[in-house]
């Protein structure tokens, strides 16, 4: 999408510091952290968010859950855990418009972080 902010970074016309990459997806590192390690996992394909994905589109979940997964691995905090978030919406506080997943992790999490 021609003015998305993450499009633009899928594109590399916005500088990011990615963590992982694949056909369909990207993750780069958040500019605000909100924990030690906080990644945001995105489809290349431009999503406004969970409501925006319908039912012919739900195999980006499995793209993106698969990533999740290896980035664990990447991360190595297979042990220790991690916290997967996605806002959706006015009342969440979803900022940027093109649909992505919070990874959180290197820290002990109350129950909200973000
Ligand atoms: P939301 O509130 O929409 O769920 O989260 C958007 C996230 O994107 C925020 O955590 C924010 O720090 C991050 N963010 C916003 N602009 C940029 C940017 O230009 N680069 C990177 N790496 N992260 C960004
Ligand atoms: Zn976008």
């Amino acid at each position: 999408m021609e003015d998305c902010l993450f499009c633009k970074i899928v594109k590399g016309e916005i500088p990011s510091q990615k963590v992982y990459e694949d056909e369909n997806i990207y993750a780069f590192k958040d500019i605000n952290p909100a924990a030690p390690i906080h990644v945001l996992i995105i489809p290349k394909k431009h999503y406004n968010n969970i409501l925006d994905v319908k039912e012919q589109d739900t195999m980006i979940y499995a793209d993106i859950f698969s990533a999740i997964n290896k980035i664990a691995e990447k991360l190595g905090i297979q042990e220790d855990g991690f916290r997967i978030i996605s806002n959706c919406g006015r009342d969440s506080g979803q900022e940027v418009m093109h649909l992505h997943f919070h990874l959180l992790a290197g820290c002990k999490m109350g129950p909200k972080i973000i």
